[in-house]
């Protein structure tokens, strides 16, 4: 009997991952609800901070790119470096994605994946996976591409406020787990970060009616990007920017896997590191507070509200309150919470600081086991953290997949 490959997740990464592998005739089963983490976790309202050019979802075929979706929709085109991208036109062009390349998505939840019994077509055990529905069946490799589900991070000095974890109505919240900001219509918000995510919540918030201060670590934090017209024209373009490094890390992350990891971890959190978009400034400038400290030293809920003691660059120890503190600190990788995949599994991978290491073709140690998206930017670089990280990875992954389990 010939198993499937699976592929779990519908976002991005696991769509244009699936398209890749269909188009090569590997039977697969994709899992997920698409586009999930877009419509769920991210604001209402929100707009995409990658261009154009770097918002499209990889296709094994022509005819896929946002610019098709955008003409075929009969929707402006999104074209320039200066237009501007609403999250809900990116939702609608992933979903039109998948309905054209990955029509057969099963909406359902993977609930484990263990080493299978049975030999698979490859001569190998493959893999038991079993599904929320009940169904269980043995797939003759597996594509990890969860991207963000099961990763926020919520950093250890705000957790003394969270006692049962950070919810929407208790005194903390990841950014995750909000999308419309009008529940903090009339109240104060203390939004904790300096990235993007952390600047666009807090204009969003602020919009919405909300009193809005962002708290952010270190001097000079809160900060925008150069608008396209005043990048620097002598350094080569990247879907991020001017910048060789940028170049370098978006058109060739083959050798990134073999930098030392200390370089590795420290370039995925560096590069691309926290910095507003430039379209953000007018709405974020006047309209919300900045707090530069030195470090959150702790925080705590007195009657449901939350205190945040800080440490400021003076050296001094203050107290700031609101009705709600919202921690806008990003994604972690760590395979310990990813725990769909079963302990044996997890054991056995070979691993750095919580990410797997990928080998050539996005393969883990463990044959069969592949990972893609925000997992793989440790072993393939910062670009695997952005929807324009498909274009390197997708093709190589289905390459490698279709030769070592095809
Ligand atoms: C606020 C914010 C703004 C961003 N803006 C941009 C931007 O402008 N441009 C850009 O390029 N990137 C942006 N990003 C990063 C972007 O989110 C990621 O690049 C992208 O979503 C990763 O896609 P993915 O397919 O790997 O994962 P996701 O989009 O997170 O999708 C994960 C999928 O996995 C599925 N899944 C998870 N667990 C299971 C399971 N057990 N069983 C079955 N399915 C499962 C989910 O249902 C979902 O379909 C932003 C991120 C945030 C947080």
């Amino acid at each position: 009997m010939i198993h499937p490959v699976a592929v779990i997740g519908a976002g991005p990464y696991g769509l244009s991952t699936a398209a890749h592998l269909r188009a090569r005739g590997i039977p697969v089963r994709v899992f997920g609800e698409p586009m999930v983490s877009w419509r769920d976790h991210m604001p209402e309202g929100m707009l995409l901070k990658s261009t154009p050019a770097a918002s499209n979802i990889d296709a094994p075929q022509p005819g896929h790119t946002l610019g098709d979706y955008c003409a075929a929709a009969g929707i402006p085109r999104l074209v320039t470096d200066e237009d501007i991208i609403p999250v809900e036109t990116f939702i609608a062009y992933g979903e039109w994605f998948r309905q054209k390349l990955v029509p057969e998505l099963e909406q359902v939840r993977v609930v484990s994946v263990d080493r299978g019994s049975g030999p698979d077509a490859a001569g190998s055990g493959g893999f038991d996976i079993k599904l929320d529905s009940g169904e269980s069946f043995t797939a003759r490799a597996v594509v990890v591409a969860t991207g963000l589900s099961g990763l926020a991070h919520l950093p250890p000095e705000l957790a003394g406020a969270a006692a049962d974890g950070p919810t929407p109505s208790g005194p903390v919240s990841h950014s995750s787990q909000h999308h419309d900001l009008r529940r903090f219509s009339g109240k104060e918000l203390i939004v904790v970060g300096a990235g993007q995510s952390a600047l666009e919540t807090a204009a969003l918030a602020a919009e919405a009616g909300a009193q809005v201060r962002v708290v952010s670590r270190g001097k000079g934090a809160v900060d925008f990007g150069a608008p396209p017209w005043d990048q620097p024209k002598l350094r080569p373009e990247s879907p991020f920017g001017r910048a060789w490094s940028l170049w370098a890390l978006s058109y060739y992350p083959q050798p990134y896997r073999h930098l030392p990891a200390e370089a590795r971890h420290y370039l995925v959190r560096r590069v691309l590191g926290p910095l507003g978009a430039w379209w953000l400034r007018d709405r974020f400038e006047g309209k919300v507070g900045v707090r530069e400290v030195e470090r959150i030293v702790s925080a705590a809920a007195t009657d449901g509200q939350p205190v945040l003691t800080v440490r400021t660059h003076g050296g001094r120890v203050e107290e700031l309150t609101a009705d709600h503190v919202m921690a806008a600190t990003g994604y972690r990788v760590d395979i310990a919470a990813m725990d769909f995949l079963g302990h044996e599994l997890r054991a056995g991978l070979a691993a750095s600081r919580g990410t797997p290491r990928l080998g050539a073709g996005y393969c883990s140690s463990l044959p069969g086991l592949y990972f893609t998206g925000l997992p793989a930017a440790s072993s393939y670089g910062p670009v695997m953290r952005f929807v324009c990280g498909t274009e390197f990875a997708s093709p190589r992954l289905a390459r490698h997949l279709a030769a070592a389990h095809g």
